[in-house]
């Protein structure tokens, strides 16, 4: 009898942790070549002057994809970490091992669809099947009140639906073993491929960000989050910082899928934390919901959100240095370019920082927002573009999907939440921002 080998290719699910298809796999196929494929072009420098992928994320993503190799190794299997375009490599290597099926994540907007489509176009005249999977909401898109065509475009609306319709699926246990690796196939180091890519995988980047990526960090930050920091977080609640609602910070491994949203909704809801931080739980999953409602709105609106968030060619020198020095935190306004350098120096900025930065960027700049969003996805560890298009939409005053208020002024917003500008000396004070690394 022939031997069932197929391929999984890796995008943004990195776990092994609640992995729907993995776990699918797992018992269906004698053979399985998981994948992950780095195409340089996301690291180049762009005409915008900064790279897809900047120097942090990029080490974020290493990290994740050294821990999943980890995690299969020790389940007898490996990753097949390939440079190149998926669209390219993919084929050639289905054929060389003689796969028939290749699985991956679908994803909702932008390049990575447009590569999905010409990855599927390639393999059909060879006869291998592409599958597509949803495993990134915490809803299940099969399991929404109505079709996604008929999202309601209010996220009050969309919330109170979807938690009238109950429970999300619970999330997988992890899986113990995996079908044997291909043969022959190779399991390069890291290390090997950045260099290829010329990319720094030290801390070199900038201040060390107090993120490491991969699944293994994201779990036990998750465990830690519910049952070990009570006090600190209650200590934090206290003080009636702007830390207390940051103090969870799971979206960048939400964002590569290095961390379930269904394992953090389980972990919340049934740990007990909804008993002594009621607020705090509720707050995590009405932000999960948010996210869920941005990939779901990005379905349905699909070409149009595509089109609209291309950034413009940018030839006008005059607002081209007005960009520049809002991307360099250099703008003269001290509360937004605190925000921005914080940016820049971590890769991470609260939710009301992005919006300060957002607003001040459209409303007080009149500049594209899309260069900012650009900005935004080239920086943030979190980078999601289906969210980060919904949130700047919302900046922009052009959607109310989450009725957040408009223009935000910085002086007052300054006054209020950093009266002692603590905040400002912080990421003011001889901090020059590290925004250009590699090219
Ligand atoms: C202009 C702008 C751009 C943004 N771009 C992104 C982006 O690219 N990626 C991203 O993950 N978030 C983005 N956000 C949303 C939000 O700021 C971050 O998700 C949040 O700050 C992450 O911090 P946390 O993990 O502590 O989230 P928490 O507040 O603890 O929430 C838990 C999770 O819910 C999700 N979430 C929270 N707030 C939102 C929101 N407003 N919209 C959608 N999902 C949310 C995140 O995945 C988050 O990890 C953006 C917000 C703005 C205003």
């Amino acid at each position: 009898m022939t031997e069932r080998c197929a391929i999984i290719w890796f995008r943004n699910d990195l776990r092994l942790h609640d992995h729907e298809v993995l776990t699918l796999l797992a018992n269906s196929v004698d053979v399985l070549a998981p994948v992950y494929c780095l195409d340089p072009a996301r690291f180049e420098i762009q005409p915008s002057g900064f790279p897809l992928t900047g120097p942090l994320r990029a080490r974020f993503l290493i990290e994740c994809l050294e821990d999943l190799r980890a995690g299969l190794e020790a389940r007898g299997s490996g990753l097949h970490v390939v440079v190149g375009q998926p669209e390219q490599v993919l084929p050639a290597l289905a054929q060389k091992l003689g796969a028939r099926e290749i699985f991956a994540e679908r994803e909702v907007l932008g390049e990575p669809l447009r590569v999905e489509r010409r990855l599927a176009a390639a393999l059909d005249p060879l006869g291998i099947s592409l599958h597509g999977y949803r495993i990134s909401t915490l809803t299940h898109p099969n399991d929404l009140p109505f079709p996604v065509a008929n999202l309601p475009e209010s996220f009050a609306q969309f919330q109170e639906a979807v938690t009238a319709g109950g429970e999300p699926r619970a999330a997988l246990p992890p899986l113990q073993r995996l079908p044997g690796y291909p043969a022959g196939l190779s399991n390069p180091t890291l290390d090997t491929l950045v260099q290829v890519l010329g990319l720094s995988a030290g801390s070199e980047a900038g201040q060390p960000s107090g993120f490491e990526g991969g699944a293994t960090v994201a779990v036990a930050k998750l465990e830690e989050f519910v049952q070990g920091r009570r006090a600190s977080l209650e200590s934090l609640r206290g003080s009636g910082s702007e830390a207390a609602a940051q103090a969870d910070r799971f979206a960048p491994w939400l964002a590569c899928g290095a961390l379930s949203p269904r394992r953090i909704y389980q972990y919340v809801k049934y740990s007990g934390l909804t008993v002594w931080a009621g607020e705090l739980a509720n707050a995590v999953i009405t932000g999960l919901q948010r996210r869920d409602f941005c990939r779901f709105l990005a379905m349905k609106r699909g070409e149009r959100d595509e089109q609209s968030s291309r950034p413009p060619a940018w030839d006008d020198e005059g607002l081209r240095e007005r960009f520049e020095l809002w991307r360099q935190g250099e703008t003269g306004e001290p509360f937004v370019d605190a925000h921005l350098r914080e940016l820049a120096m971590t890769g991470h900025l609260s939710s009301f920082g992005r919006r300060l930065v957002a607003s001040y960027l459209c409303h007080d700049l009149g500049l594209d927002w899309r260069w900012g969003a650009a900005w935004f996805a080239s920086q943030l560890l979190d980078d999601d573009p289906s969210v980060n298009l919904a949130n700047w939409m919302e900046a922009t005053g052009r959607w109310r999907a989450f009725e957040e208020p408009g223009r935000l002024d910085p002086a007052e917003q300054a006054a209020r939440r950093d009266p002692d500008g603590d905040y400002c000396r912080r990421w003011l004070d001889g901090n020059a921002p590290v925004i250009q690394r590699f090219g």
